[in-house]
């Protein structure tokens, strides 16, 4: 399958495989194909001056005003977790732990002046950092561990198609990892890097869809889709960011193209791990 007959195929895609509980309930039936209609169709989604990723797929508002920003998975931390998933470069001379790794991503990104992000939220709720994609990362570790076949079809079917070796390197790569920092440490980290953008996400999760979006240099308007739905959300996954990304970080294709991947598994689980199997995945093209 590809891009355009995923998106010509309406409500095809459904995370099936999902072990969370964020999903669409009986009060939001009733405007939930008005506005998975468009936001497939691009409306709430706006252009961006930033490149690379930098904000979280999160579908709330920020209490201090949204900034436009590539969106991914913990936003700055799918770097980290995409080098860990591969080839570890910014693991040397750490101790190994996610934190570290973490911090050694932010330093090269202030190194080379490029913006680095995340979110807490108002209501922590015990919490450690507000931010599912960190707070949870051992879980979504362990989905891409057991799942590694149900990633690999999901991101066909968005047209990223894995080889072997690269798929069984994420995979093992996954398994392998024990340690996990809590998640405020690295969102202390965060906080603690000169011009980091760290958003505070306000109200509860009402995400009923997972917007995948493939328009180069735009992201999801969450203010505007707010005005529209107060009372529905959606996880934003600005899929083009990964290739700028990734090219930021090397220069070789093959290793641009395996953290791609990674970035891809890492977003894919952590829906999974979030959302309930009546999410639903729509592209934006
Ligand atoms: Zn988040």
């Amino acid at each position: 399958m590809t891009l355009e007959t995923l998106a010509s195929e309406r409500d095809a895609m459904t995370l099936n495989c999902a072990i969370g509980s964020i999903e669409a309930d009986e009060s939001q039936l009733e405007q939930l194909d008005e506005m998975t209609e468009r936001v497939e169709s691009g409306e709430f989604h706006t252009t961006t001056d930033v490149l690379i990723i930098c904000a979280c797929v999160d579908g709330r508002c920020d209490v201090h005003g949204n900034e436009l920003l590539p969106n991914s998975a913990g936003g700055t931390e799918s770097i980290m977790v995409a080098d860990d998933l591969t080839h570890k470069r910014f693991a040397e001379n750490t101790d190994g732990s996610t934190a570290a790794q973490y911090r050694s991503v932010l330093e090269f990104l202030s190194e080379m002046g490029q913006p680095r992000g995340g979110h807490t939220a108002v209501e922590l709720h015990g919490a450690p950092s507000g931010c599912g994609a960190n707070d949870k990362l051992p879980a979504i570790y362990d989905f891409i561990a057991t799942h590694g076949a149900d990633l690999r079809r999901m991101a066909a079917q968005l047209g990223v198609e894995l080889d072997d070796a690269t798929h069984d390197m994420l995979v093992s790569n996954a398994v392998g990892r024990t340690q996990f920092s809590d998640g405020s440490e690295l969102l202390n980290d965060l906080k603690t890097t000169p011009d980091a953008k760290v958003a505070e996400l306000e109200g509860a999760h009402r995400e009923v869809i997972v917007a995948v979006n493939t328009k180069f240099g735009t992201t999801l308007d969450r203010e505007a889709l707010r005005a529209a739905y107060p009372d529905l959300q959606a996880f934003n996954v600005d899929a083009w960011s990964f290739v700028t990304t990734a090219r930021l970080l090397t220069d070789d294709p093959q290793e641009a193209s395996e953290l791609a991947a990674a970035m891809t598994y890492y977003n894919l689980a952590t829906a999974c791990v979030l959302a309930g199997k009546s999410m639903r995945v729509v592209v934006v093209k």
